[in-house]
């Protein structure tokens, strides 16, 4: 497997001039014993929301934590252009209701990759902390248990903690599934705003309507890609009905 940072941005074979951020090709990932996923090609541009879609199983957050550097791919090309390294906000449910941190700390944890582990928090962080939370409306609950918090509010502390590690490339997983419909709105709503920014989102996502608010979708049936380009061209009733019809 061969893992490239560029300077430049990507070119494509046929010399157009494109930006993409990340760029894999062939690639194969999963874990001791149980291949998932198979022979993926595909790019994600900077500065756009691409959503990784399809049912239970079929590969996303494996796709999704090669992307991160978490899960190593078997085989392949991975190549990301010149940028930060990613920032990754797991799901929701991977982080324990029990753990004994306040909304504030589960924030600070995001500079924990700049500052080391054991290390004072400095002013320049306490400002980049204060200001991740102030952008995802949690400010005011800086000192409230993460397990007391609402499923909305605690998506919204772990987005916090993904923007405090101040990357231009922010991997989600699942990050509006089962939210109430005002909540995945408002997480939707700002992801988009992240992206006009100059933020290049990638979220894993059953969720269609989140899918549909991304401008590329890469639809995955049982780890292998069976659709990319726009919602529109690949959130078709033919697929989704073929993709998530009952075995
Ligand atoms: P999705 O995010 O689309 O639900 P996943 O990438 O989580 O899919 O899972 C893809 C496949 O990999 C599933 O069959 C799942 O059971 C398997 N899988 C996921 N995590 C592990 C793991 N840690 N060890 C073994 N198999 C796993």
């Amino acid at each position: 497997m061969t893992i490239m940072f560029n300077k430049n941005p990507l070119s494509p074979p046929d010399g157009a001039a494109r930006n993409e951020r990340v760029q894999f090709r062939e690639l194969n990932a999963g874990y001791p014993g149980r291949p998932v996923l198979q022979q993926l090609s595909a790019q994600i541009t900077a500065f756009t929301m691409t959503a990784l879609v399809g049912p239970n199983g079929s590969g996303k957050s494996t796709l999704l934590g090669v992307l991160a550097g978490v899960i190593t791919a078997t085989s392949g090309q991975l190549r990301y252009a010149e940028g930060s390294p990613p920032a990754f906000v797991p799901q929701r449910g991977a982080v324990g209701d029990t753990l004994p941190l306040t909304a504030r700390q589960t924030v600070e944890m995001g500079r924990w990759g700049e500052r080391g582990l054991w290390r004072r928090p400095t002013r320049q962080d306490r400002a980049v902390v204060d200001s991740a939370m102030e952008r995802l409306g949690v400010a005011d609950l800086g000192t409230r248990q993460l397990g007391e918090l609402s499923g909305g509010q605690r998506q919204r502390v772990l987005i916090a903690q993904g923007l405090a590690q101040q990357s231009d490339l922010l991997l989600l997983d699942e990050p509006t599934t089962g939210l109430d419909p005002e909540a995945r709105e408002r997480i939707t709503a700002l992801l988009i705003d992240l992206v006009a920014d100059g933020t290049t989102v990638v979220q894993a996502t059953h969720d269609l309507e989140a899918a549909r608010s991304a401008d590329a979708c890469l639809l995955l049936s049982n780890g292998r890609l069976v659709g990319q380009g726009s919602p529109e061209q690949v959130l078709t009733p033919q697929a989704l009905t073929r993709i998530w019809q009952p075995a």
